[in-house]
């Protein structure tokens, strides 16, 4: 604890409240909504936990407000209980590691507890069946914090490295083309009959579709592929059975079935 700064009794939650749906909430995530003094977050994710809301004081956020929202939040939270919600997991693409960065920065002594989420991938490969039970690598398309060059080389080394594939932030109105662009490096390395999984607003109440296709036609279902969009694409042992995605762990190389 820094000697600087006295602590108040206030305490600072990241919330990680899932994919969309109430049923997706985690216990614990329930329990801190219901406790805390102040909600802070973007009117998207403040919907998705509408339900919970009674009396807590709830600020609104807009979009690419991230970070006055982080020092907003810790500053309330010297004296205060607060939770700051964030989409799917909190550490994944999520805001765990803005608030505790800021945190730091300022040097302010805040009790800070981050709850986990399901993530997309998770609800994503749930919905395709069983594409993720093997290593895979997870790359998200935005370029805003990462330079485009840094994804590139990153897809390189995934497809490369024939793991499965997790793509998230595939596509925002300012960049429509990435994910055309990562199409085409991932083909460079994988061949055109790898499954792949496109995936919008899973386990959401509204919007939900689910696509199952190959690399070599990925590019015919992009009317499908935006911000609320998850992309799965298998590795060489992937199959489609069903209209889902089997990614064998390789049991089948040791027992018989
Ligand atoms: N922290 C979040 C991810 C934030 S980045 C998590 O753990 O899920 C935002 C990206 O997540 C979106 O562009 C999309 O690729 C993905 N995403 C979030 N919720 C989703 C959902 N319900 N269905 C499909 N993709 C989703």
């Amino acid at each position: 604890m820094s000697q600087s700064q006295s602590q108040g009794n206030g305490k600072l939650y990241v919330v990680g409240i899932g994919p969309g749906s109430p049923e997706h909430l985690t216990l614990r995530a329930v329990e801190v909504l219901e406790s805390v003094d102040v909600i802070i977050g973007n009117g998207t994710y403040l919907d998705q936990i509408d339900h919970l809301i009674t009396g807590q004081r709830v600020i609104r956020s807009g979009m690419g407000k991230e970070v006055d929202r982080a020092g907003k939040a810790i500053e309330l939270a010297r004296e205060r209980k607060v939770a700051m919600v964030s989409g799917g997991d909190s550490n994944v693409y999520g805001m765990a590691g803005l608030v505790l960065e800021v945190a730091r920065h300022t040097d302010l002594d805040v009790d800070i507890e981050v709850v986990p989420g399901v993530t997309a991938l998770s609800a994503v490969a749930s919905l395709l069946g069983a594409p993720v039970v093997s290593d895979f690598a997870v790359i998200s398309l935005s370029d805003l914090l990462t330079p485009w060059d840094v994804i590139e080389q990153r897809l390189t080394a995934a497809a490369t490295s024939d793991m499965v594939i997790g793509i998230y932030n595939p596509k925002s109105r300012q960049r429509n083309t990435n994910f055309m662009m990562a199409v085409e490096i991932i083909r460079r390395h994988r061949g055109d009959s790898v499954p792949v999984g496109i995936v919008q607003n899973a386990l959401r109440p509204v919007g939900e579709s689910v696509i199952v296709t190959t690399l070599g036609e990925a590019m015919d279902h992009e009317d499908k592929v935006d911000m609320s969009t998850t992309v799965i694409i298998g590795n060489s042992e992937s199959r489609i059975w069903n209209s889902k995605i089997i990614t064998p762990r390789g049991y089948h190389k040791k027992y018989e079935y």
